[in-house]
């Protein structure tokens, strides 16, 4: 069993714990990381995509809308 500080009141809480017997806190700061890391890398995905696809859409654009 791993031993976790709670993040309100400071102590010591099972990981097994969903929440702080202390406060009521609720233990679940590993899977917010692990949420977050995941959110960030799909963020980078939508980023990298952006970047590619913004411009071949606008030279699809410049190609078939003339006038532009
Ligand atoms: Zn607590």
């Amino acid at each position: 069993m791993v031993w976790m500080k709670c993040l309100e009141c400071g102590s010591e809480i099972p990981n097994t714990a969903w929440s702080c017997p202390q406060c009521g806190n609720p233990g679940e700061e590993a899977p917010t990381a692990q949420t977050g890391k995941e959110i960030s890398t799909k963020g980078m995905l939508l980023l990298l995509l952006l970047f590619v696809l913004v411009p071949i859409l606008l030279f699809l654009i410049h190609i078939f809308v003339p006038g532009i």
